[in-house]
């Protein structure tokens, strides 16, 4: 209780059932103060009275009458509009203990002097650096208590033999700041680090981890920065912009993978057997990313063949070859794909990018001999293989090289796509209601009759037309007309 809120303690018997208990067992007096319509708020209680979503105030002077779940609300307004007291958000942050037994963690830069008592370790000497040379032995204690020349240090007050701390901070120190830290490790200032490059890198654009950080890590980082904030050190009041939680990979029983249930799968052994990008490619692939989901063994020998088929495509040679109308569609696939793959990507949404670029290799198959050595044909390549790196990284660089194209295909820019090439061509269709042209519309060139029935009965002009009849049939010729038949 004593943890709660400021300490005070409230108590309110007559709506909680622990301090109806300790009302009823002290014979303390219990005033209902909610009650549902009806009541006199009179009664005698058997049982606290708990239905703050239907009640509404009573014995509460002014605010009588007024429904429970408001009741917070109205109250703070009150008070405030009196000068009695104001809204506030109580944290629920506690005193952490930072120091820990171990030799992992930065030293705590304190020294103990039987003269001097506690003295801080001076700036001038810091950091603290941990020996490289400890002993793991099973004391069960940390190893700097048992390395001598850690230990023994002289007062930076006296000068007499002192002796060092030789606990540790909880890694969770070092994992509050350390995106602050690492821009400028080796930075000589009187700050903590650059602030020049915290201005050019901070706040973090996009962290991504585990569910698991929310309730410390995360807390602790921010905490860290509302802290750097308030000394000035930065300028933002959060530490990440945007931050995305990946799902789990399960075993191929759907269990967490763990040693005990003998159901982990090694992906050292799967990158021997099938190659770094398969496995890495399976794993964007597979699975929503943050989701997760159990491992499937056949999924990652799918990717394995799409690599395959890849090298050939890409690498084995036919015939030159040029259609027109090969191109167009070609063409258009493939910035399609460029704007698809590129906006999957930016989502995290790495299984729909992955299934972008196997249609686009899909359209390339079936129409390699048509157009094979035309620029268009150089062009799908070209951008299936740079949309492709981020997921394939080696044998994306190993096609690029024998394609003779500059070293590295990691050094390209991300292909751009064109909205003009990229657009469906289109035609215009008339609809009709009983053989009349009642409307014109708009399609892809090539829509199925299904197609452009659906379009047909959800045009607005159509279906007012239809309103209260019944529609005998719909007949749909593709790339020209829609007939409505009602009667
Ligand atoms: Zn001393």
């Amino acid at each position: 209780m004593m943890g709660y809120g400021t300490g005070a303690i409230m108590a309110v018997p007559a709506h909680d059932e622990r301090d109806f208990d300790f009302a009823r067992k002290f014979q303390l007096p219990i005033k209902i103060v909610i009650a549902p319509d009806g009541w006199n708020g009179q009664e005698n209680l058997n049982e606290a009275y708990i239905g703050v979503e239907e009640g509404r105030l009573v014995n509460s002077d002014l605010f009588n009458g007024t429904p429970a779940l408001k009741a917070k609300a109205v109250v703070t307004a009150w008070l405030t509009e009196h000068g009695l007291g104001k809204k506030t958000v109580n944290y629920r942050l506690r005193d952490w203990l930072i120091s820990r037994q171990r030799y992992w963690g930065a030293p705590i830069p304190i020294i103990y002097c039987e003269r001097c008592g506690t003295v801080p370790v001076p700036e001038k000497d810091l950091p603290v650096l941990l020996p490289e040379d400890a002993e793991f032995l099973p004391t069960g204690e940390s190893p700097l208590k048992y390395h001598e020349s850690f230990r023994k240090t002289t007062c930076p007050k006296c000068g007499g033999p002192a002796e060092r701390e030789t606990d540790t901070m909880d890694t969770f120190m070092c994992s509050s700041w350390y995106p602050y830290g690492y821009l400028s490790p080796y930075y000589k200032g009187n700050v903590p680090f650059n602030p020049e490059e915290a201005k050019y890198w901070l706040p973090i654009d996009l962290y991504t981890g585990g569910i698991e950080h929310a309730c410390m890590h995360l807390i602790y980082i921010r905490f860290f920065t509302k802290v750097m904030r308030d000394l000035g050190l930065v300028d933002f009041d959060e530490p990440v912009v945007k931050l995305r939680n990946q799902g789990i990979i399960l075993g191929e029983d759907s269990e967490k993978m763990s040693k005990s249930r003998g159901n982990v799968v090694a992906p050292d052994d799967l990158v021997q057997k099938y190659g770094a990008d398969a496995v890495r490619a399976y794993l964007m692939f597979g699975w929503r990313w943050e989701q997760g989901g159990p491992w499937d063994g056949k999924g990652v020998e799918g990717i394995y063949r799409f690599l395959n088929r890849i090298w050939e495509l890409t690498l084995e040679k036919v015939p030159q070859a040029n259609s027109a109308e090969a191109e167009k569609i070609l063409r258009r696939k493939t910035h399609q794909t460029i704007a698809k793959a590129t906006k999957e990507i930016e989502n995290f949404s790495f299984n729909t990018y992955l299934a972008s670029l196997m249609e686009l290799s899909n359209v390339m198959a079936k129409y390699k001999v048509e157009i094979y050595a035309t620029a268009s044909w150089e062009e799908s390549v070209k951008t299936l293989l740079l949309l492709m790196a981020p997921a394939c990284p080696h044998i994306t660089e190993e096609i690029w090289a024998r394609l003779g194209l500059p070293y590295s295909i990691h050094n390209q820019s991300w292909p751009k796509s064109d909205p003009n090439l990229a657009a469906e061509e289109t035609v215009e269709i008339v609809l009709q209601i009983n053989g009349k042209i009642r409307e014109k519309l708009v399609v892809p060139i090539g829509s199925s009759p299904e197609e452009l029935q659906n379009m047909a009965m959800q045009n607005e002009v159509i279906q007012k037309a239809i309103a209260g009849k019944i529609v005998k049939k719909v007949i749909a010729v593709p790339d020209r007309l829609v007939n409505v038949v009602i009667i």
